[in-house]
């Protein structure tokens, strides 16, 4: 009897040891599988893993995605190059100023990077000196470069690699003897005012390349060179680019904005101006004006259009005593 309780007791105690026993089978049994096993659940854990967060680098081109796992994967985007066959981009035209006239503006991102330069595509300044006059509304009409003073004669540089698309001396409106040159990034330079054109149309220009020599030919009023910078035929400040005086590209990728072709959007704006440059762009495509007619006086017209006299003077540039002509055109709005 003493021998049977210890038996039990025995079996009682064991239980555990034999569960455990029978537990590690199992254990084991599935250590056994396990590289497939473990395979196949990592395998899973890629498919299920869902972004949570792009963090943006340094380096615009690249973004870092953070997933739900705690693991991470830098995510790279396509780089601006310099391709010399995107010159000849279905606009190309040797005989006229406007190119991209019929260009549908619209299609113009709001932003686009440029790359200007790279290892082998250089940059030279045009003219180093100071700029006589800038990007800005110039007596009633746009001034779309910048003015560069030099003595007639002086060598003008192409800024960039390129192909001349242009290079005339007739109908080219107040440029005089112009040149115009397509980069692969899709800018065009001109080099207006010129004395002398030493490309022609068609010719590929390396930058530092002298293409003329300066003058005062076309509306100028003395020696200088107007240097203009356009995409897809719309002119913005090349200050943005160059720093003129310095002799200096400002950086290798530009990113150019839609709103620079805005003329009163210029180089060293702070926020604020921008934003004012754009409600002027408002105003100005708002514009309405009126022609004189015989025995209208400044007061007269004011109150005809709702307005002041003051108001009509700041909108046109003029003195209250400004004495009228019949068939002026004088803006009221
Ligand atoms: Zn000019």
């Amino acid at each position: 009897m003493k021998k049977i309780l210890f038996l039990i007791l025995f079996l009682i105690a064991a239980l555990p040891c034999l569960a455990q026993t029978d537990n590690d089978a199992v254990y084991f049994e599935d250590d056994d599988e396990e590289p497939v096993e473990e395979a196949d659940s990592t395998q899973t854990v890629i498919e299920l893993r869902t972004a949570i967060d792009t963090i943006h680098t340094k380096d615009k081109y690249t973004d870092v995605i953070l997933f739900d796992n705690q693991t991470w994967e830098y995510l790279t985007h396509p780089r601006p190059g310099i391709d010399s066959t995107s010159i000849y981009d279905g606009w190309w035209n040797t005989e006229t100023l406007h190119a991209y006239i019929s260009y549908p503006k619209d299609s113009i991102p709001a932003e686009v990077d440029l790359l200007l330069v790279d290892e082998t595509h250089g940059f030279k300044v045009p003219y180093q000196t100071k700029v006589h006059s800038g990007f800005k509304w110039r007596r009633r009409r746009p001034h779309t470069g910048v003015d560069l003073p030099l003595d007639t004669g002086d060598s003008v540089r192409v800024a960039f690699d390129g192909v001349v698309r242009l290079s005339s001396g007739s109908r080219t409106g107040g440029y005089g003897n112009l040149i115009v040159v397509r980069h692969s990034n899709g800018l065009e330079t001109y080099y207006g005012h010129l004395s002398k054109r030493l490309a022609i149309p068609g010719e590929p220009v390396k930058a530092g390349e002298v293409i003329g020599l300066g003058g005062s030919t076309g509306r100028s009023t003395g020696p200088h060179l107007h240097f203009e910078t356009r995409y897809k035929g719309q002119a913005f400040d090349p200050e943005r680019l160059i720093d003129f005086e310095n002799g200096a590209l400002r950086q290798a990728l530009f990113t150019l904005k839609k709103d620079y072709f805005n003329i009163y959007s210029h180089y060293g704006q702070t926020e604020k101006q921008e934003a004012e440059a754009k409600a002027q762009a408002v105003a100005a495509s708002q514009a309405q004006y009126y022609k004189v007619r015989s025995g209208d006086t400044l007061s007269r017209i004011a109150s005809r259009h709702g307005t002041t006299v003051s108001r009509l003077c700041q909108l046109n540039g003029i003195k209250s005593t400004k004495i009228l002509r019949v068939g002026e055109r004088l803006r009221v709005r």
